[in-house]
């Protein structure tokens, strides 16, 4: 009986803030949105709150929103390197998205919003004639989520492009940093776990041919379509590798391939993915996550440590 009160009131709070989001920012508010449709990896329980602001104002408005009412905020780009557990997330998700697609070529120099598709800006980086991007390419995230993880591949990373961030802190209030000042190490930055937003990037490229960077980002997609299970929903790496090995290596040798939790099964292509075969919940993918962990610590006393952020509650 008490608990069905204190239910009620949860509930009944909840559908306030939505209602008092919704005036500030109309239509771009949702109340208990599932996160699975905001993921890669289509899983993830209800966000109370969600908003995708249409730009850098109504980002500030949401923040002052969440400060006045104390609600955690959780910021998401693509979400194709989240886990989100069954629970959901509670407090205020922010996607950077559409009102931060934009980007800006001068030179060999681009000026991206954080929502900016990887595809777009490597698209568009092409055209231009600025190399350096080609790595980027089949890379599924935005520009905010490709500084934040440091996002990499084949043996090049956003950090050697990245020159300068404009980031917003949660007071609303904007500033640059340089790339320098990020603390970019193997898929990581200073910013990750900070309460500060990316809202636009510049990248310093080089001059090159567009057939020449066509070649490349078609051969690295090539290598990309062969070797990873892009057709299923996924999060691309599970695990970092650990120092000089490949995790999907360890996980394949430590009999990982073909190992399953309910929907959520080592993909039989690359040992380092796991794919949603259809109905996997959070909970399977963390169940799976300690058994290759498991399988690769008894073989090799190696701790594989998760890549993927993994958010929300269980
Ligand atoms: C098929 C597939 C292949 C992949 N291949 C690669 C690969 O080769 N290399 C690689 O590095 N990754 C790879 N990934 C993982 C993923 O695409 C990258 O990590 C990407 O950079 C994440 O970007 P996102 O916008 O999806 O971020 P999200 O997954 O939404 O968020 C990731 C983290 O960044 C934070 N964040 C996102 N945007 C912002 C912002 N604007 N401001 C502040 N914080 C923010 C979030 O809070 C979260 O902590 C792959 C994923 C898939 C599904």
């Amino acid at each position: 009986m008490e608990r069905n009160r204190e239910r009620m009131a949860e509930v009944r709070e909840k559908s306030r803030l939505a209602r008092e989001l919704m005036r500030l920012l109309p239509g771009q508010v949702r109340l208990d949105e599932p996160m699975k449709l905001h993921t890669t990896w289509r899983i993830g329980g209800p966000a109370d709150l969600f908003v995708e602001p249409d730009g850098v104002a109504g980002l500030a408005q949401a923040l002052a929103f969440a400060r006045r009412e104390n609600l955690p905020v959780t910021i998401i780009g693509n979400g194709s390197n989240l886990l989100v557990k069954d629970g959901g997330i509670r407090g205020l998700v922010v996607k950077i998205g559409g009102g931060f697609r934009w980007l800006n070529i001068q030179g060999s120099r681009i000026t991206a919003g954080a929502g900016t598709g990887l595809a777009r800006l490597t698209g568009a980086a092409k055209e231009a004639g600025v190399g350096g991007f080609e790595f980027l390419a089949g890379i599924p995230g935005t520009v905010g989520g490709a500084v934040v993880m440091n996002a990499g591949a084949f043996g090049k990373a956003t950090s050697d492009l990245c020159a300068s961030v404009q980031l917003m802190d949660e007071t609303g209030r904007l500033a640059e940093r340089p790339g320098a000042a990020l603390g970019f190490g193997y898929r990581t930055s200073n910013l990750q776990g900070s309460k500060l937003i990316v809202v636009a990037a510049v990248f310093r490229g080089t001059y090159r041919e567009p057939q020449a960077i066509q070649a490349e980002m078609e051969d690295l997609f090539n290598r990309r379509k062969k070797t990873q299970p892009l057709g299923c929903p996924s999060a691309g790496s599970v695990f970092q590798n650990p120092p000089g090995i490949s995790a999907g290596f360890l996980i394949e040798r430590a009999g990982g391939k073909g190992m399953r939790a309910g929907d959520a099964a080592v993909s039989p292509v690359h040992a380092n993915f796991i794919v949603n075969l259809g109905n996997a919940t959070a909970r399977d993918v963390l169940k799976l996550i300690e058994q290759v962990k498991i399988a690769v610590r008894e073989k090799y006393a190696i701790e594989l440590k998760p890549e993927v952020q993994i958010i929300g509650e269980d």
